[in-house]
């Protein structure tokens, strides 16, 4: 085996020990859900046998699946009218089947561009439209402002009768978000990756949400796919199983061997989410821990500038660039050796990012923007 690569010494600055990691995802999850994992990696519910190794067609696994389920509904407030499916892959992979099992032959699904997310979903959905013989239309192009917003309402421009519109409602790599539900006729379905349950969700505007699980519901790999029965019903029958909600949803989220582990951390977490309030509490909580990061960037006289327009600046992503590459980097390493890992700008946006998901302490904000504040100090 070759050697792993040494880590770089630097202050830790949590009284776990750990550092303050603002990756965008995978991300930072809760430490009693890190510990219970921990336990349950060993001997799960006194079994004598770990949670990676239970059969997924087992008693104690039934009880794990059935809970993560519940606790989904009960943590994100989803109604009895939707079904809850734990699908493995993360978020491109739903993205993909999205207009197999939804967009029909000759029909037209719209897409607001707003993110390197959103056109990856765009350049999927155009491969699917192809064999499908259906279209996909480009309902704004964000690429013109360098993704610095999303659009306004009126903005789009919609096909009458679309299957459906998809739109991305935290776009995790500029830092943008829609402030209230993007206004449309088409049956709505969002990208929640990056906010699932860190913001109240408004069901009777929606048929479907997705997203995978390593930003704000734990692990990576699988996907949280959240659907309403009746839109469900509208899906194509014809696909092969795996490609198939509907099959998935039938099947108990279990249709081959599921991601047990990934399961069973959801389901952790979605205790921890309903235990801090749910979606209503996480978000007051986000916009106060971004307040403390957007406030350091707004009182820089210009030091820092935020990448997004402010009126649609992300709660989890905040994203924001110095006068100089040279010294996004001299940030990034000092940060580091501060204990503030992860504040590396995605490669095409470029600045700093700092992610802070609902697990993400506030006390990381704090010491992030007393970071912010001091290096400007000594750097203006
Ligand atoms: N959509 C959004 C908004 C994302 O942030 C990401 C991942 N960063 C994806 C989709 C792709 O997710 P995955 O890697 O789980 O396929």
């Amino acid at each position: 085996m070759t050697a792993a690569p040494a880590m770089t010494s630097c202050t830790r600055p949590t009284p776990s020990g750990r550092v303050y990691n603002f990756s965008a995802g995978p991300a930072g999850m809760p430490e009693p859900v890190l510990r219970q994992l921990q336990e349950d990696l060993w001997d799960l519910r006194g079994s004598g046998i770990g949670i990676m190794e239970h059969s997924h067609r087992g008693a104690v696994y039934d009880a794990i699946n059935a809970e993560a389920h519940e606790w989904c509904r009960k943590a994100g407030r989803v109604p009895a009218d939707w079904e809850v499916i734990l699908m493995p892959g993360g978020a491109t992979v739903q993205q993909a089947y999205l207009p197999f099992n939804f967009l029909p032959a000759g029909r037209t699904a719209d897409y607001p561009d707003t993110g390197i997310w959103t056109t990856k979903a765009i350049s999927e959905g155009r491969k699917a439209a192809a064999m499908l013989g259906a279209h996909i239309h480009v309902a704004f192009e964000g690429s013109r402002l360098k993704y610095t917003r999303v659009p306004k309402d009126g903005e789009m421009s919609q096909t009458p009768n679309a299957a459906y519109l998809h739109y991305c409602s935290n776009n995790t790599v500029f830092g943008t978000r829609y402030p209230t539900t993007p206004v449309t006729t088409a049956p709505l379905v969002c990208d929640a990756s990056s906010e699932y349950f860190a913001r109240p969700v408004d069901w009777d505007r929606h048929v479907m949400l997705y997203g995978g699980g390593q930003k704000n519901l734990g692990p990576s790999g699988i996907s949280l796919v959240l659907v309403k029965k009746d839109f469900l019903a509208t899906a194509n029958p014809a696909l092969p199983t795996m490609m198939s909600f509907a099959a998935h949803a039938a099947g108990e989220s279990r249709l081959n061997t599921p991601p047990t582990f990934g399961v069973h951390a959801m389901g952790l977490m979605f205790r921890w989410i309903a235990a801090q309030g749910g979606p209503e509490a996480l978000e007051r909580a986000a916009i106060d821990k971004s307040g403390l990061l957007y406030d350091a960037i707004d009182s820089s006289n210009g030091f820092y500038t935020g990448l997004a327009e402010r009126w649609c600046r992300s709660f989890m992503n905040v994203s924001f660039r110095l006068p100089t590459p040279e010294l996004d980097a001299r940030f990034v390493k000092e940060a580091a050796a501060h204990g503030m890992d992860g504040l590396t700008g995605h490669r095409d946006a470029g600045g700093i990012r700092a992610s802070i998901y609902s697990a993400f302490p506030r006390e990381g904000c704090v010491a992030l923007a007393q970071f912010m504040r001091d290096f400007a100090g000594r750097n203006s």
